[in-house]
């Protein structure tokens, strides 16, 4: 399968929503009249492309429409247009270590939001382009998330360095970065706690972390990756900012694109924070992450077709 397909497989949710609510609008409504143009806006915001990507696609569309004078106005094309030039030519991939050697990626984000799955994901991903990887399990403040990357990394052929539930996670982080420069690997994939049993600050537990792997390795953290929930919509831009002030993000991952018809957040949040999206979710196997690709994503949410208005 290849890559527009897989997009257009997981953003179904997101597109089927749109595609119909835009059709119905311009097909009542083939004139953008001022109450088409905002019922085009009410679409767009539902499926939480946010203000600015909305207003930025309404306005485009009422230009166009201006221009061409109601002449086979394609809406799609438009709305697909605008997204793209926003979301430029992307950042995807991983960053690597400048001096060679171990590329330390932190996994960071709240509990549920997919972050143990994401680091499989990403194991297997590197893994399948022949890179050496390794898993740290550092979310000691649950049990189930160590035995979840375990058995990943069983089922992965993957190396998991682990110690007991409660353990300190920044000498376990410690331990994954010894073992993975002992090890010569070139991925190093760290779950982080996302929520802390203890009165200490989660905030403050990841620095920490951060903190004793770059004494141990300078430069790491190389990348700090943030996994979202798409389902949450943007309500995820509070959680990610309040991490963005903390550790710095290198990047985005959007997790469960095919569980919701929000998938416009993609757009609204790298926009906001203006960290890069560089993977996206798109199912539960090991091989549903993509890394991001705003051609095949606005091509997938705004499907050429017969919406064009008269
Ligand atoms: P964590 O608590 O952040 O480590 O979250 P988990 O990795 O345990 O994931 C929570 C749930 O979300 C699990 O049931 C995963 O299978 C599911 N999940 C993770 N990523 C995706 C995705 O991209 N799509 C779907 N549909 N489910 C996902």
């Amino acid at each position: 399968m290849g890559l527009f397909d897989k997009f257009r497989d997981g953003l179904k949710k997101t597109q089927d929503k749109l595609v119909h609510e835009i059709k119905r609008i311009v097909t009542f409504s083939p004139r953008m009249t001022e109450a088409t143009l905002e019922e085009l806006e009410i679409a767009l915001i539902g499926a939480d492309f946010g203000t600015e990507m909305t207003e930025q696609i309404v306005e485009a569309v009422r230009r166009s429409y201006e221009t061409q004078g109601g002449n086979g106005l394609d809406v799609f094309g438009v709305a697909r247009a605008e997204l793209q030039k926003s979301l430029g030519s992307g950042e995807s991939g991983l960053k690597q270590n400048l001096n060679g050697g171990v590329t330390v990626v932190s996994v960071v984000g709240v509990n549920g939001t997919g972050k143990t799955t994401t680091c499989a994901k990403l194991a297997h991903y590197t893994a399948s382009q022949g890179k050496k990887v390794m898993l740290g399990a550092c979310d000691t403040f649950r049990a189930a998330a160590i035995e979840q990357l375990k058995l990943w990394g069983g089922r992965l052929n993957v190396p998991v360095i682990a110690s007991a539930y409660g353990a300190d996670p920044a000498s376990v982080a410690h331990d994954a970065v010894s073992a993975a420069l002992a090890r010569e690997v070139d991925y190093l994939f760290i779950d982080t706690a996302g929520r802390l049993h203890t009165k200490s600050n989660l905030m403050q537990e990841l620095q920490k972390l951060h903190r004793v792997i770059g004494k141990q390795l300078p430069g790491a953290p190389h990348e700090v990756l943030l996994v979202l929930d798409a389902t949450t919509g943007m309500n995820a831009l509070t959680q990610a900012r309040e991490f963005h002030k903390a550790v710095n993000l290198t990047g985005l991952v959007i997790t469960k694109l095919d569980g919701t018809s929000k998938g416009g957040m993609v757009a609204a949040i790298g926009r906001e924070l203006n960290v890069p999206v560089k993977f996206v979710g798109l199912g539960e196997q090991a091989d549903d992450l993509q890394p991001f690709d705003p051609a095949s994503f606005a091509a997938a949410l705004f499907p050429e077709s017969e919406t064009t208005a008269a």
